[in-house]
């Protein structure tokens, strides 16, 4: 059986709709929006999307709530077009210096932050990477907003097929049990 490289294994994908930090971005809107954004949360956060390299601090935890609201942008652009003005802008502003690092059995990849750059910098520039990369690959294709009523959640489609239009199980089986019951009711209500 293939092992899933969404549950931690360490088959973890770098880059594409299955990056650790396309996961990362997703779950940073949604802690914003939510207001589970403190700080145990974020180092949590932090922890199960593999961004390790140096301790979360406290002290940051406004930079990473800024980020997460500026990043909700990206999920809910109308087009294409509109999420390349904005990754290009954010990228402008974004200190960047690539260079390659083997670290924790990932084998080589790039890291894009400056080498002195705090982890929240880091987190920045690896997420803005990979979700123009994301963007490049599969356009607006596998992010969105949950499509249930009344949730502003966000996602990432990390599945093969791609049709995943729900932040999480709860929305999708709420939505279709809407629908059964309202196809039940009829026309008539
Ligand atoms: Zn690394
Ligand atoms: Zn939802």
């Amino acid at each position: 059986m293939r092992a899933d490289p969404g549950n931690g294994s360490r088959a973890v994908r770098i880059t594409g709709y299955r990056s650790k930090a396309v996961g990362a971005a997703v779950a940073l809107v949604n802690a914003v929006a939510d207001g589970t954004d403190g700080p145990d949360a974020l180092r949590a956060l932090l922890r199960d999307h593999d961004f390790f390299w140096q301790d979360f601090d406290p002290a940051e935890a406004g930079a990473y709530r800024a980020w997460g609201r500026t990043l909700r942008a990206f999920f809910t652009a109308e087009d294409p077009e509109a999420a390349v003005a904005l990754l290009n802008e954010l990228m402008l502003a974004t200190p960047m210096h690539p260079h390659l690092a083997a670290h924790g059995g990932f084998g080589l990849h790039l890291h894009y932050a400056p080498p002195s750059a705090s982890l929240a910098e880091r987190f920045r520039a690896t997420t803005l990477m990979q979700l123009s990369e994301l963007l490049c690959e599969h356009g607006l294709s596998r992010t969105g907003v949950c499509a249930a009523d009344g949730c502003d959640r966000v996602y990432a489609d990390a599945s093969r097929a791609g049709r995943r239009r729900f932040c999480s199980e709860a929305c999708a089986n709420r939505t279709n049990v809407a629908a059964f019951r309202a196809r039940r009711r009829g026309p008539a209500g």
